[in-house]
Formats: C-alpha cells, sequence, structure tokens
C-alpha cells in the first residue's frame, strides 16, 4: 500500500511528466511554486536515510532526471530548488522515496 506506486503502476492518475526504465515524474497535487515536480524511483525505497552503497546510484539518477525536466520546462536559467524530506521533523508524507523540483518563482527562505 502505497500511493507512488500505484501512482507509477497507473492506478491512480497524476500529470505525469517523465518517465523511463526505472524513474517516473509528476507534478505535485499541491505545488508550492509555479513549477512543482515529485521525481520518483520505480522501486519502492522508503526514504533517503534507506540509501546505502548499494543503492546510492539512485540519488544521482533523480538529480539527471529532474536537470532534464528542468531545461524541458525552461526554469534551468532562472534556477531551481531539489529537496528531499526524510522522516518527522522534515515533514515527510509519503513513504516513497521522492524528489522535489520546485522552481517558476523566487524561493527566499531558509531550507
Ligand atoms: P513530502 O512531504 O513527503 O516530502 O512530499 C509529499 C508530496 O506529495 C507533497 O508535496 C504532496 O502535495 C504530494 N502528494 C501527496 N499525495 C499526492 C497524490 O496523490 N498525487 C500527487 N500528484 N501528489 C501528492
Ligand atoms: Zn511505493
Amino acid at each position: 500500500m502505497c500511493i507512488f506506486c500505484d501512482i507509477i503502476k497507473g492506478k491512480l492518475p497524476c500529470d505525469k511528466v517523465y518517465e523511463d526504465e526505472n524513474y517516473f515524474a509528476f507534478k505535485d497535487i499541491r505545488p508550492k511554486a509555479p513549477v512543482h515536480i515529485l521525481i520518483v524511483p520505480k522501486k519502492h525505497i522508503e526514504k533517503v536515510a534507506d540509501i546505502d552503497g548499494e543503492n546510492k546510484n539512485v540519488i544521482g539518477d533523480m538529480v539527471v532526471v529532474a536537470n532534464r525536466i528542468a531545461k524541458d520546462l525552461d526554469i534551468d536559467k532562472s534556477g531551481y530548488r531539489l529537496v528531499i524530506n526524510n522522516g518527522p521533523d522534515a515533514g515527510q508524507e509519503v513513504y516513497h522515496l521522492h524528489l522535489h523540483l520546485m522552481g517558476g518563482k523566487r524561493m527566499i527562505f531558509a531550507a
């Protein structure tokens, strides 16, 4: 039972912006910026704290996908923020690893 796994499998609807063999990206349902995309691995990993020597490539791969989407959506020059929340104090709401890509406005607040 994981809503992002269901989105990836097409069991739940989403606004998809990217898909390849191992990664999937879609618009955040409650956007905090004009561009707010979530990049997820298709393989279920709960959180960034579960990244280790075996699966550390996932982080780099998600950044590559985010950079590509940023170019496609024309926010590569204006800039963007990449965020991963881990656990309760960071406000992680969905326990399927995801990278937030946010841009399209000035975000002058502390990380
Ligand atoms: P977190 O707080 O876990 O880092 O971020 C979870 C994000 O997923 C939130 O920004 C939230 O708006 C988004 N989200 C939660 N449920 C859904 C959903 O069913 N569809 C989409 N597209 N986004 C969702
Ligand atoms: Zn999942």
